[in-house]
């Protein structure tokens, strides 16, 4: 077994959207996004920003991809009972994934 850091504690039964109104982006910390959570400790207020506008439609920003809710729920899921940061959850995904992509076809 190797040992891995472990992902910030978040409380992920809440994954919701940004609390500042017309944001739309997913919750980071303290119910706000990543930028407003930034701006929130560094000036104490949370200044408008660019809309977030989905990708394409059905989807959500997640770590730099566009994926289906679904889908950052499952890799959530994975991050937090492997311990794993959210590129190392997606990696081990994509390792699973493509371990049973590439396995040979049983003969017969
Ligand atoms: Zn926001």
């Amino acid at each position: 077994m190797t040992l891995r850091p472990k992902a910030p504690k978040q409380d992920l039964s809440n994954w919701k959207i940004c609390q500042v109104q017309g944001c739309g982006r997913l919750r980071f910390s303290k119910k706000y996004c990543q930028t407003h959570h930034r701006h929130v400790v560094k000036t104490g207020e949370a200044r408008p920003i660019r809309p977030y506008r989905p990708r394409s439609k059905g989807t959500v920003r997640y770590s730099g991809l566009s994926l289906s809710a679904a889908t950052v729920e499952a890799i959530e899921r994975i991050a937090v009972q492997r311990h794993l940061s959210r590129g190392a959850a997606i990696a081990f995904a994509l390792e699973i994934w493509l371990a049973q992509e590439t396995k040979p076809k049983p003969v017969g």
